[in-house]
């Protein structure tokens, strides 16, 4: 079976994906790339897609990713 990997995903206000380079405090380190700035960090499992709802710092997405990665390896160790 494939692998299942969940990551934590910073997104910006309109929900697209956040891979540019940003500042501590989340908004844009290069006014010319187009970025919005990170609103939210959703926990996206290959799986599943996203997992819950996002959340507004990534303090409270990294146990949420954790829990879910716990799901999975409790499902696979019922099996
Ligand atoms: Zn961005
Ligand atoms: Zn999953």
């Amino acid at each position: 079976m494939a692998r299942i990997t969940i990551r934590v995903e910073p997104r910006h206000a309109d929900n697209s994906p956040c891979d540019h380079a940003v500042k501590p405090s989340g908004k844009p380190r290069d006014p010319a790339s187009g970025c919005t700035g990170r609103t939210a960090y959703a926990v996206v499992c290959s799986e599943h897609g996203d997992v819950g709802g996002p959340h507004h710092i990534k303090q409270l997405a990294a146990p949420a990713a954790t829990e879910h990665r716990q799901e999975h390896r409790a499902a696979l160790a019922a099996r």
